[in-house]
């Protein structure tokens, strides 16, 4: 149970009752939202497992997802150093948190709509899946993904081997360079049979338990 997760009353609310949650995706860390909860939806939050706000422009209780079925999972909740902000690490029913439809809140830059940044490998993935679906000449990428799953087996093979023989080397520099490889051509065969990274990190978390 997550009741005990927060010690309500010791979050410092501001004058109007009220403390920013940032809310955060549990698999690639992507920042999703920013909304404020008072003590009350604080503890509905905690009460049910679901994200619980208060709406400061309808001034009433918003339970994230209600209409448009697109809840919160709470993963993690914490706060911070002087206790004045939550974080709240979730699931994301639907895999969007911004009412426009986009993923997250945050992909706005400069007027363009650009995902916001995840993980080094979520980052990485993403070009990846840009080069498959867009292809161009130049790019290393789309030629092994024109050289199809021959072509991407056959490096991880090899790279798999060499992040054998960096190991018994025992040097942290070719260890992380090999391993890199190793990633990156993983994660073109993954983009290949259009599997998602994220279902490779929901697996990992699966099995921490
Ligand atoms: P939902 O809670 O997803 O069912 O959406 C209900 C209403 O809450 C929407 O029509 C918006 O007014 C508002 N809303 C939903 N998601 C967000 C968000 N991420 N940020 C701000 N407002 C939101
Ligand atoms: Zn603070
Ligand atoms: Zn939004
Ligand atoms: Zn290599």
């Amino acid at each position: 149970s997550l009741r005990n997760a927060i010690p309500t009353d010791k979050i410092r609310y501001d004058e109007k009752g009220l403390v920013p949650a940032i809310v955060q995706d549990y698999l690639d860390g992507t920042v999703l939202m920013m909304a404020w909860m008072n003590s009350e939806s604080l503890q509905k939050t905690l009460e049910t497992g679901e994200t619980w706000f208060w709406s400061r422009s309808r001034q009433e209780f918003w339970h994230k997802g209600a209409t448009s079925g697109h809840t919160q999972k709470i993963k993690s909740i914490r706060y911070d150093c002087d206790s004045d902000a939550i974080l709240v690490s979730v699931e994301q029913i639907g895999d969007i948190a911004c009412h426009t439809g986009e993923r997250s809140c945050f992909h706005q830059v400069d007027g363009n709509i650009i995902p916001p940044p995840a993980d080094t490998l979520s980052q990485v993935f993403q070009v990846i899946c840009d080069r498959r679906d867009n292809p161009n000449e130049s790019s290393y990428t789309c030629k092994l993904f024109a050289g199809g799953d021959n072509k991407i087996l056959k490096k991880i093979g090899e790279e798999g081997a060499e992040v054998v023989m960096a190991f018994k080397d025992d040097n942290a520099e070719e260890i992380a360079g090999e391993v890199a490889d190793l990633f990156y051509h993983t994660m073109v065969a993954l983009a290949h049979h259009k599997v998602d990274i994220k279902d490779v990190y929901r697996k990992l978390q699966e099995r921490r338990r």
